[in-house]
């Protein structure tokens, strides 16, 4: 439907605008500067879609890094094929768009950073990995903290009935929304600027909680908003340490289990919102 007319593909995905583009024709979406800032944006993104240069090979390129994942021991059929239909390299800069299937953390701006592959993969057949996930079929209600770029918040839309996501950083919630605006299941994301240390009352309880900021101790409200059944899992301090570990926690009834799992390494969770 926005497909540039042929010849005038721009030859950078998102972040146009940032790669400070030099003379040459200017994308149709900035040349008409009474559009909507937002409307704008996310027609450049469309636009900008089939000409990353990853676009035609990508399905290989994610077919393998699905490979990998296998291999790593991710053994949850619903998380592999949720990788394997996601399109990482539509979620960070122009710039990394090569290095979007490569397991590793890539910079999304503001000193935050999209997580590796293959911790996302572990966190998700972790949240999954319980006999309520795997009576219901799905993650359930979803609550995510720390959008970042939205990556993690698309899978989470494959494997979930509903997914409200909250992030801190305006600018970093703006991105998001404009990556996930036309993106499949979008219509199952709420993405909320705030405070994640405090949940979002209003659609709680949730099935399934994921932070992706590592903290010094469990907010008190993320226990208060999991449901009966529910499990949450995030990245946290082992006390007394500066080392962070993922913390699985089950609720039953009243009773929240706890169990620690692998070393990991995740920006800080932070309180406020900038
Ligand atoms: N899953 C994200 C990872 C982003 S990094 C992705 O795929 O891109 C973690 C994010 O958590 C950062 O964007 C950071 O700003 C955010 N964050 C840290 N503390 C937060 C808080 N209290 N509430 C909401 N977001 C927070």
């Amino acid at each position: 439907m926005n497909a540039p007319p042929p010849g005038r593909r721009p030859r950078f995905p998102l972040g146009l605008a940032q790669m400070g583009q030099p003379a040459g024709p200017k994308p149709a979406a900035m040349a008409r500067p009474q559009r909507p800032l937002q409307q704008a944006v996310q027609d450049a993104a469309r636009m900008s879609r089939p000409a990353t240069g990853l676009g035609m090979d990508s399905d290989a390129v994610r077919a393998r890094m699905v490979q990998r994942l296998r291999v790593d021991g991710i053994r949850d059929e619903a998380v592999l094929a949720a990788f394997g239909r996601v399109l990482r390299h539509r979620f960070v800069d122009s710039a990394l768009a090569t290095q979007a299937y490569e397991d590793t953390s890539l910079p999304i701006g503001l000193e935050q950073t999209i997580s590796k592959p293959s911790v996302v993969a572990r966190m998700l057949a972790l949240l999954g990995d319980t006999e309520t996930a795997r009576a219901r079929g799905s993650l359930g209600r979803v609550l995510e903290v720390g959008t970042g770029c939205g990556y993690q918040t698309a899978l989470l839309a494959e494997l979930a009935r509903h997914v409200v996501s909250i992030e801190r950083l305006k600018p970093l919630h703006d991105k998001a929304r404009v990556h996930l605006d036309d993106g499949r299941g979008h219509h199952r994301i709420r993405l909320v600027w705030g405070d994640g240390r405090v949940g979002h009352g209003p659609q709680a309880p949730y099935d399934s909680i994921i932070a992706a900021a590592g903290g010094e101790d469990l907010p008190p409200a993320w226990l208060e908003q999991l449901a009966d059944g529910g499990r949450l899992v995030a990245p946290m301090h082992e006390p007394g340490s500066r080392r962070q570990s993922l913390l699985v926690v089950d609720r039953q009834g009243d009773r929240y289990l706890r169990q620690r799992h692998e070393t990991v390494l995740f920006v800080p969770l932070k309180s406020g919102v900038e």
